[in-house]
């Protein structure tokens, strides 16, 4: 399986563990594997300048959630409280993916 390294999922709540947005959570929003980055919700705000698209449009400037580094956020686990490194175990015959800490699956 290709990217297989990626172990994030969208929904996934993630902390930011290097760069300006360190420490910070939140949930992944979109996972861009081919770039190796992803999107967090309410993360690495940039202003953009909109364009009047319409009328009633006003345009303008927004603030926007820009990709980071996969490799800048980790998974928190809910158990541990902090973020965590994850690994797969077979439970029940099926695949999980699990904090490597506790064993809690994430
Ligand atoms: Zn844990």
């Amino acid at each position: 399986m290709p990217n297989a390294k990626y172990k994030l999922r969208k929904e996934d709540l993630v902390q930011v563990i290097a760069g300006k947005e360190r420490g910070k959570q939140g949930k992944v929003l979109k996972i861009d594997r081919e770039n190796g980055r992803v999107i967090v919700s309410g993360l690495n705000m940039v202003k953009k300048a909109m364009k009047k698209k319409s009328q009633t449009d006003r345009g303008g400037i927004v603030a926007v959630e820009a990709p980071i580094h996969i490799s800048n956020v980790m998974i928190v686990c809910k158990k541990c409280n902090k973020p965590v490194r994850a690994g797969y175990k077979i439970i029940d015959g099926k695949k999980k993916r699990v904090c490597r800490k506790c064993g809690e699956v994430l």
